[in-house]
């Protein structure tokens, strides 16, 4: 039997396994899926608010399990992984103050006796989704879908099988009515027949280019409404007259936070030269300083990456950019022990053309470009397949918001972490995808928005 296999990355360790969907488990959840879309778009709003209300509380009162299960099955740190959840509980308070407003019509003057927009779902929406955030990248798209009167299916990444399920079990436990959500354990290779099930009416996928272009494809094909969130390569840009010691320490968090693991973490720290030398020595003494080891324990800094082959793949990375003349302050090893530990990296000196430059790097690997001056710098930062986000640290403020605006990215800060905020939308530009998830705009992604013409 074909099943998909848990494994602890830091441990190594095989903590579970789940088979896998037989073509008639397939076919009777996307049934499920679309019986359960006709009955829930025909309930109430505030019905569907007040299951997200539960949920809410669920997310809360099992916030401790929930986490555990995150750390065991892709090695975020503890902390970090009960941040996650809260973060889930946050996003559905938000939807369901907001929803109503969101989803209600809206009147548009014109030569009618009445004319205006409706907001009706689409149904069963397939959601593929990465394993770095097991439940926010999930919920960020399903609590708005859901509350709009769409279902989901979820494709969760082969790896975070156990979070798949909790998601499913907390859905049923809210109260959520059949076939509102479901878990489809399938493999990659089935994601394609799903998008072209004519019941299937939307997919949103949040992971790398590859599987980006391969769900577009296929979706494309079969005519369905796609939202991309695919890799970045954030820029952070350090001028001269930052807060040296404050913008370093932010800098640490913003690089090695979940692992290194995030789409919008910053990957190119893009400095200018007169204070280039005295940030690599403060970022170098900060990664010498980072305690790695078990996620689960508090005074860890850095876990495990989540799988072995993404270790090896960073490894290559920083390899070939050392080899084209990028020199490495710190790290740039696996660690000798179990599991999939990567040492905290540090690669100076990095230009346009080395890996560390040109890719999306998916783990502890800081890359330092130096820049004559501010308008290098933006040059160097749009300098990138990529537009996900992208941050300009400087004591000008008025400053850093002009250079922020010539961002070539979809979320851009200024003297902040790049983060994503429900009340923000979010999503990128270039080879980052494309469509938007949270805020208002998020839960106009899966929506019919029709048009009434009343004479
Ligand atoms: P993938 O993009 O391969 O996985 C994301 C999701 O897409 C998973 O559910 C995966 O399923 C599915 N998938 C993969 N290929 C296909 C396909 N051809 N058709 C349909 N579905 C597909 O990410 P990886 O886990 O392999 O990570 C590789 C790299 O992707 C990382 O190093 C990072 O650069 C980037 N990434 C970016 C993320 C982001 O937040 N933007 C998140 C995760 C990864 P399955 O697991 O079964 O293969």
């Amino acid at each position: 039997m074909d099943e998909l296999i848990s494994v602890n990355p830091a441990t190594g360790e095989r903590i579970g396994a789940y088979p896998v969907l037989s073509a008639g488990a397939l076919e009777a959840s996307l049934a499920r899926a679309e019986a359960g879309f006709s009955r829930w778009a025909a309930v109430p709003l505030g019905e569907r608010v007040q299951a997200l209300e539960r949920l809410a509380a669920l997310l809360r009162s099992q916030q401790h399990e929930l986490a555990r299960q995150v750390t065991a099955e892709m090695g975020k740190r503890f902390a970090e992984a009960r941040a996650e959840v809260e973060k889930c509980a946050f996003a559905c308070d938000y939807y369901a103050a907001q929803g109503p407003g969101f989803l209600a019509d809206e009147t548009v003057d014109t030569a009618a006796g009445r004319s205006l927009i409706a907001w009706h779902p689409l149904g069963p929406i397939l959601l593929v989704m990465p394993w770095n955030f097991p439940y926010w990248q999930v919920l960020r798209q399903a609590i708005p879908a859901t509350l709009a009167g769409n279902t989901v299916l979820l494709k969760h990444a082969a790896n975070v099988p156990g979070c798949a399920a909790a998601l499913e079990r907390i859905f049923r436990e809210a109260g959520y009515p059949e076939g509102v959500f479901g878990n489809l354990a399938i493999r990659s290779g089935a994601v394609a027949g799903v998008i072209a099930d004519p019941r299937v009416r939307g997919v949103s996928l949040t992971g790398s280019e590859g599987a980006g272009r391969a769900v577009a494809s296929a979706a494309g094909k079969a005519l369905k409404k796609t939202v991309l969130e695919l890799g970045g390569s954030d820029a952070f840009i350090v001028l001269a007259d930052a807060d040296l010691d404050g913008t370093v320490e932010q800098a640490l968090r913003a690089r090695f936070q979940n692992n290194g693991e995030t789409c919008i973490a910053a990957k190119r720290f893009i400095v200018e030269a007169a204070v280039a030398d005295d940030f690599v020595a403060g970022l170098q003494a900060g990664i010498e300083r980072m305690k790695v080891g078990d996620p689960m324990a508090q005074d860890t800094d850095l876990g495990p990456l989540a799988r072995a082959d993404l270790c090896d793949e960073l490894h290559r990375q920083v390899t070939r950019s050392v080899a084209a003349g990028a020199v490495c302050r710190t790290g740039g090893q696996r660690l000798e022990r179990p599991g999939f530990y990567y040492a905290p990296t540090l690669l100076d000196r990095v230009v346009p053309g080395m890996a560390a430059f040109e890719e999306e790097t998916f783990g502890p690997v800081a890359a330092v470009t130096r820049a004559a001056d501010a308008d290098e710098a933006v040059r160097l930062a749009n300098a990138s397949r990529y537009g996900l986000g992208g941050s300009v640290w400087t004591r000008d403020r008025a400053r850093g918001e002009a250079l922020a605006r010539r961002l070539e990215c979809g979320c851009a800060f200024v003297n902040g972490i790049v983060r994503s905020d429900p009340r923000l939308p979010f999503g990128g530009i270039k080879d980052s995808g494309y469509g938007r998830e949270l805020g208002l705009l998020g839960i106009r992604e899966f929506v019919n928005a029709k048009s009434l013409w009343i004479d």
